[in-house]
């Protein structure tokens, strides 16, 4: 299906965050848009925002003031929403509550033409059961921006059952022609960014109750180790500990407490004790003016010679001692295994990685940890000494982020190049999670699963049916 034409009036109903980034969208991309909020002079307040926002583009050399003028005159704010009538697609972006949102499109459906699209920006409704109470529930569809929305490349395009595939495409086209990447999606809870991702905050989370390392060596693992931009607890702390856990929690409940979603009890301290993170000044992390910035855990590397012949590519195979990247098995049993010392280091990403983390098995010397620290310092990367875990950090978080996404696939939530664009585009990932896992192996990311489900007994680790396949060429 074709875009809806820059010629057709876009309505936008609640002008907050998400509402004046859409208008704006809209309006840059050349449509009339009719902004609507139920508070009277919210509208006005947002496209005075919106102006003095792209006021900024324009100091900086990077829109004409005419173009602004332009943007801005299209935006005009009805006082109420019949005006809405000659709208061809409305999107909402309202307060995030089913009744509210079913009151609205009811309104909407009694003013606006048949041919009229009805889309939502719920980021955890069910777009069914908002569809659910509407005369033509074919034409209610999710569109699901991301904040800010002028800016993130991503829009879900959310199908519920009812949900007509010329809508779902005709939303996706007209998406793509305002500068976006969407991504279809069929309504289940979180739909993709908010469901694959959240094994990426509960694995650091709980990597730091287990006590593997503390939460800026984490993200140090993440971001230096993986190349993700910021690490989990950092993200954490700036999205808000109550936002982000009650996130958690919905998405928890939604699926009916699957364990693989199960919410940290670190987490809930947190919000307990009112450390919201950014915005109350400290979470993980203190932002207060006079805090000290901590440093990840580093192993010394200065006194020790590196280890001849170790390759970051290769590794090392000694007499005395073998390197392997991790598979999951611990450095215990890969030594009982080889017979050997080993140190298991966790997933190294050729280019990226900067830090990485290793395990010793009981047997080697302090002076080889040095040793190996000094190889890795060679080549620029810093070292970080772990417990003996399974799946150490990087793999271990990888792994879960690759098991979600393909659940995901196989019960048919998003197909496999959307879920990675998803993850790049809505969360700023540095790889999709299925591609990164087909790169590394997915024979290795489902031992490194298996292990770890073994060890614990936890059933959050059980491998997802569609990653097996996958990994047997399914
Ligand atoms: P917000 O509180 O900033 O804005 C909501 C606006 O809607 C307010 O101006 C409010 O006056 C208005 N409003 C409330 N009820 C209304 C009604 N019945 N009719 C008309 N206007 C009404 O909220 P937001 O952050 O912009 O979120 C809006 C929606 O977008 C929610 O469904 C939210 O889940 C979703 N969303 C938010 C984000 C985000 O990061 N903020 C990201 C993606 C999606």
């Amino acid at each position: 299906m074709p875009a809806i034409p820059p010629s057709e009036t876009i309505g936008i109903v609640g002008a907050g965050t998400m509402g004046a980034g859409i208008a704006q969208l809209a309006a840059a991309a050349g449509h009339q848009v009719l902004l609507f909020d139920a508070v009277d002079g919210a509208a006005e307040q947002a496209r005075d925002r919106i102006g003095a926002d792209l006021d900024m583009l324009v100091a900086r050399g990077k829109m004409t003031a005419q173009t602004v003028s332009d943007i801005v005159a299209r935006i005009q704010t009805p006082g109420d929403l019949p005006a809405l009538a000659q709208a061809a697609l409305v999107i909402e972006a309202i307060v995030e509550d089913l009744e509210t949102k079913r009151g609205l499109f009811g309104r909407l459906e009694a003013v606006v033409p048949e041919s009229c699209i009805l889309a939502t920006n719920t980021s955890s409704i069910s777009v069914t059961a908002i569809a659910n109470s509407s005369l033509r529930p074919d034409r209610i569809v999710g569109m699901h921006f991301f904040n800010p929305a002028p800016i993130m490349k991503l829009v879900e395009v959310v199908s519920g059952l009812a949900t007509s595939p010329k809508v779902a495409e005709t939303v996706f086209a007209t998406a793509e022609a305002w500068g976006k990447i969407p991504v279809y999606a069929r309504s289940t809870p979180g739909f993709i960014v908010n469901r694959v991702a959240r094994p990426f905050y509960a694995e650091a989370l709980r990597l730091c109750e287990e006590g593997v390392a503390d939460p800026v060596t984490i993200d140090a693992l993440l971001t230096e180790g993986g190349g993700f931009r910021m690490g989990p607890f950092a993200l954490m702390d700036l999205i808000g500990h109550d936002v982000n856990f009650s996130v958690t929690r919905s998405v928890f409940d939604a699926y009916f407490q699957d364990p693989r979603f199960r919410p940290s009890l670190l987490q809930q301290e947190l919000v307990n004790a009112g450390w919201l993170g950014r915005k109350t000044g400290r979470g993980f992390y203190n932002y207060a003016e006079v805090a000290v910035a901590p440093f990840p855990t580093t192993e010394h590397a200065s006194q020790s010679a590196p280890l001849p012949g170790f390759s970051l590519e290769d590794g090392y195979a000694g007499d005395d001692l073998v390197i392997v990247e991790t598979d999951g098995t611990t450095t215990a049993e890969t030594a009982r295994r080889l017979g050997k010392p080993v140190i298991v280091h966790d997933l190294m990403v050729p280019g990226v990685t900067r830090r990485l983390g290793f395990a010793c098995s009981s047997e080697v010397p302090a002076e080889m940890a040095g040793r190996f620290a000094a190889s890795l310092a060679a080549e620029g990367i810093a070292a970080t000494r772990l417990p003996d875990w399974p799946g150490l950090v990087l793999m271990r978080t990888l792994a879960m982020l690759a098991n979600e996404a393909f659940e995901a696939i196989l019960t048919g939530v998003a197909s496999e190049d959307a879920i990675d664009a998803a993850m790049r585009h809505g969360v700023n990932y540095p790889r999709g999670p299925a591609e990164w896992a087909r790169d590394v192996g997915l024979e290795i990311i489902v031992s490194v699963l298996d292990r770890i489900h073994r060890m614990t007994g936890d059933p959050r680790y059980r491998v997802s049916l569609g990653l097996r396949q996958a990994a047997e060429g399914g």
